[in-house]
């Protein structure tokens, strides 16, 4: 098992292609190719947290915050943390790995982790997103269809919510001409062909593009396969900002303020007054999420729990929504469980005796003063 595995599998459940444009995430130092001894998880690294994963033996450190993210003018060891971090992560070989908004925007990802905690049901993305995928649609003939379909499937075409290798298929008739440099799979070269040919359609996501035509043009058997690529307007249905769902009872505001304190483990909580007295309908996104108050207030939730509200944004949504600023580390540390869980059983299935820690300390570099 070596660190670029680990990076497959995470990427394959939040992959790249669906974060932020100006966002970095991926390896941020070390190499895809080291075998791996341990695996360490924390929000974002500090030293205690580099320590603590070289004391665990750890030589992979995966982080929801990208440790780069702004570009680095010099790496000066003498004074600077980050650089002094980054020398110790090379000369030690660990890879240090980010999943940040791609981790975000996926399926049991930040928010519908954030959502499980509350105990929310009915979980589903506040907001899509939309004008990722596109549709593939390749003539082939019928005996070839099965198995080119088989491939782009492979490829990571065909899936729709839970539901993968989708595809539709119609039969008609193609018709070609092959000049002398040609070597037609069906009929004669300099001949006008009519050949009976599945139009088969699959739809990919945006990221998956590249992978699915090198399909078509390995599986296909024409020397020439004729394939259209469409860009779709459609939401993602597997892709989203922040998630919405309803609590199992209704609770007073005070009665769910205290649910969030109780869960999310923070000791104060910023809000505002609301449309509603009853909280039944809850939105939320881990991080600052304050972008998609507007939407949550638009898609009914009496509340929306998220972090680093401003003083107008909760000014604005007064008397619509009642708006709650639980802290952004507490609002995004708990999908370090689901990471541990799902790296857990990928190495179980993989016979790795490697072991995934959690960072014990915290990361939080925001200190609360509570005046008893
Ligand atoms: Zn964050």
């Amino acid at each position: 098992m070596y660190s670029g595995d680990i990076i497959k599998f995470i990427e394959e459940w939040a992959p790249p292609g669906v974060a932020w444009d100006r966002d970095n995430v991926g390896l941020q130092a070390g190499s895809k190719k080291e075998k791996i001894k341990n695996i360490f998880l924390c929000l974002e690294l500090t030293k205690p947290a580099l320590n603590e994963a070289v004391k665990k033996n750890c030589n992979f450190i995966l982080t929801h915050h990208p440790f780069i993210f702004n570009p680095i003018k010099n790496l000066n060891t003498d004074n600077d943390t980050k650089a002094q971090i980054i020398a110790e992560l090379l000369k030690k070989k660990i890879t240090l790995f980010s999943a940040h908004t791609n981790l975000d925007f996926t399926k049991d990802g930040v928010s519908f982790q954030l959502a499980k905690k509350l105990g929310l049901k009915d979980i589903e993305f506040l907001v899509n997103q939309e004008s990722n995928q596109y549709k593939v649609v390749v003539f082939v003939p019928e005996k070839a269809t099965e198995r080119l379909a088989e491939n782009i499937f492979k490829a990571g075409g065909g899936i729709i919510g839970d539901y993968g290798k989708c595809s539709f298929m119609i039969s008609g008739t193609g018709t070609f001409e092959g000049s002398e440099n040609t070597n037609p799979a069906v009929g004669k070269k300099l001949n006008f062909e009519k050949a009976e040919e599945i139009r088969l359609e699959i739809l990919t996501d945006k990221w998956k593009l590249s992978k699915v035509i090198d399909a078509i043009k390995k599986n296909h058997p024409y020397e020439e396969p004729a394939f259209d690529v469409y860009p779709l307007k459609n939401k993602n249905v597997n892709y989203g900002f922040g998630t919405i769902g309803y609590l199992a009872t209704p609770l007073s505001v005070i009665k769910f303020l205290e649910l969030v304190s109780k869960k999310l483990n923070v000791s104060s909580i910023n809000y505002n007054r609301g449309k509603h007295r009853t909280i039944t309908k809850v939105a939320v996104c881990g991080g600052s999420g304050s972008d998609l108050i507007k939407a949550a207030e638009q898609s009914g939730a009496d509340a929306f729990v998220t972090a680093d509200v401003k003083y107008h944004s909760f000014q604005d949504a007064e008397g619509k929504i009642m708006v709650v600023d639980a802290g952004h580390y507490e609002t995004e540390i708990l999908v370090l469980d689901e990471v541990k869980n799902r790296l857990e059983k990928y190495l179980k299935q993989n016979n790795s005796k490697a072991k995934v820690y959690k960072f014990g300390g915290s990361t939080n570099p925001v200190r609360k003063f509570i005046n008893n």
